[in-house]
């Protein structure tokens, strides 16, 4: 068989299409857009292009975009001093500070410094427990969680009942997609297993997946005979495997490969993401998602 393409730049127009659409209503009926402030520490070339990609979206869907960037040897207490300027400004509803942080700045104690009601990466614990428990006390999902289920519910994939195995347990994808799939809720109700680098038999758990969520970082891990013919493959892997020349702008580029050995899986799957062109390009959409509705919380509409 060979497996339906879950085209993530595909289903990124269509939401921020809708995404659009809700900040002209707003804008018209209440005066006001989203605001979304992204602070880079330092000038990391992969930090750069991420922050450069999400102020882009922001401005091409009429939000209010503040790039701050910051030098590299920014103390820690004035990284804080200004995370507060922003938990006071009105017009700000989205704050991210761009991960990773230098070594003398506690990433912790940034996270949980933002306002949990205008942290639209979902970090803080206040909304890892919101997302915990669930339903309506859900604000802000994990960008890249929320990526891949928007993905399964815009592709028809059946949640309801489904065997899903999720490869990762980390904090910011395999946990939390495991715990949204998991919840007694529409597009939900899943039966999870979250395996990692101390399952026994990983192989076994896979087999049986009718959902395979793989989000592990390592190239080629799921072989194609792990996967149950018809079931749908979501590889959350980047990862850079070498370099080439783009046929487009002339210069280098790198090779990106999932964590599944996609040519081989899209015989056997009902569905499947490419690596890239699949979860990437939901990242950054559900972060709109969160700010438009970090407005949304703030005016009392739905
Ligand atoms: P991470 O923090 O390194 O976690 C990886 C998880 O996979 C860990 O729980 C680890 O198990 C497990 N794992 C690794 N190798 C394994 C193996 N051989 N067998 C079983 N389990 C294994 O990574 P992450 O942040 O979750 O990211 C995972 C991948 O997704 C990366 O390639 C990352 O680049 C990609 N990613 C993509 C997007 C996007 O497309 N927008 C966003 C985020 C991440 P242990 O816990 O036992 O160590």
């Amino acid at each position: 068989m060979t497996a339906k393409l879950i085209k993530g730049k595909e289903i990124r127009e269509e939401i921020l299409a809708e995404i659009k659409a809700e900040v002209d209503r707003i804008r018209e009926e209440h005066g006001v857009v989203p605001g979304l402030v992204t602070i880079l520490v330092g000038e990391d070339p992969a930090s750069v292009s991420y922050v450069t990609g999400k102020i882009k979206t922001a401005h091409s869907l009429g939000f209010k975009e503040v790039q701050d960037n910051q030098p590299v040897n920014i103390s820690e207490k004035e990284l804080l001093a200004l995370i507060e300027k922003y938990n006071k400004d009105d017009t700000i509803h989205g704050i991210l500070v761009q991960l990773p942080l230098p070594d003398h700045i506690d990433e912790k104690k940034v996270i949980n410094a933002i306002d949990p009601d205008k942290d639209v990466d979902g970090f803080h614990p206040i909304n890892a427990g919101r997302l915990v428990i669930g339903g309506s006390e859900v604000k802000f999902p994990p960008n890249t969680p929320a990526g891949i289920h928007e993905l399964l519910i815009r592709s028809g994939v059946k949640i309801e009942g489904a065997e899903v195995v999720v490869v990762g347990r980390s904090n910011l994808v395999g946990k939390p997609i495991a715990i949204m799939l998991l919840q007694k809720e529409p597009h939900a109700n899943a039966t999870v297993t979250v395996v990692h680098t101390r399952t026994r038999n990983l192989a076994s758990h896979c087999k049986r997946a009718d959902i395979l969520i793989v989000a592990a970082g390592t190239p080629g891990l799921v072989k194609p005979e792990w996967i149950k013919s018809g079931a749908c493959v979501i590889d959350v892997g980047v990862n850079r495997v070498g370099e080439k020349i783009s046929e487009k702008t002339g210069k280098k580029v790198a090779i990106l490969k999932g964590d599944v050995d996609f040519e081989a899986a899209k015989e056997i799957a009902g569905w499947i993401t490419p690596v890239p062109g699949g979860v990437g390009p939901m990242t950054i959409t559900m972060l709109m998602r969160n700010t438009l509705n970090s407005l949304k919380f703030q005016l009392g509409i739905k």
